[in-house]
């Protein structure tokens, strides 16, 4: 796998677990508001990237300090070698919690059904019908209720979150996503940071064009 950057040590990140966080490279998402722009590229020279020998070491050196590994990105789902990567990491003792955009069920089925992951983090972006408007791209939201099923149905813990922010989205948007999370499933509001959004219209500049 490809990394765009590597956090060593996080205490907010995987809850109840000290750990690190490795940022996986390329994403199929243009989030107006996504603010890790510099992960979003598909890697093509690699330059400047993190491999997963890169990764594995940081946690062979950091064995007793650190418990657990975050893996979010960019959306991590859309590397081939994702699975093989997680099994090393596994191997190792560690637990794994990964961040998805909910994108690619076939993968997190795969995932949960080798048992790699002890925690989900996936984002519900917006009411259905607003998914392709907000996140830049078509979407297919079969996909994404497929996803929210699956991990509602995993058995391990998990979360769903939704950024929250009064130029994308109104409260009765937030109020149909809330209602797409199933009934046991805690839903996380992450606040919106307008700073660094990809889009410059929500960094109070000129409309994207
Ligand atoms: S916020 Fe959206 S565009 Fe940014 S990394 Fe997450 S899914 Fe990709």
């Amino acid at each position: 796998m490809w990394f765009g950057g590597f956090q060593p040590f996080t205490l907010s990140d995987y809850p109840g677990c000290v750990a690190a966080i490795a940022f996986a490279q390329g994403c199929n998402f243009r989030c107006r508001f996504c603010h890790n722009t510099t992960l979003l590229h598909t890697p093509v020279h690699n330059v400047g990237l993190m491999n997963d020998d890169f990764v594995v070491k940081e946690l062979e050196n950091h064995r007793g300090s650190l418990k657990g590994l975050v893996v979010s990105g960019g959306e991590p789902t859309l590397q081939e070698d994702l699975l093989h990567f997680l099994s090393r990491i596994k191997d190792l003792g560690y637990k794994v919690k990964l961040d998805t955009n909910g994108s690619r069920p076939g993968v997190i089925q795969r995932l949960l059904k080798q048992e790699l992951l002890d925690y989900v983090a996936m984002d519900v972006k917006s009411t259905m019908e607003g998914y392709a408007g907000l996140c830049g791209v078509p979407v297919s939201t079969d996909d994404i209720l497929a996803s929210i099923a699956l991990i509602a149905a995993s058995g391990i813990s998990h979360h769903f979150r939704t950024t929250f922010g009064a130029p994308f989205m109104t409260e009765e948007a937030l109020t149909q996503i809330k209602s797409l999370i199933p009934p046991g499933s805690s839903h996380i509001i992450q606040t919106f940071k307008p700073e660094f959004a990809l889009d410059p219209e929500l960094r109070g500049g000129r409309p994207s064009q």
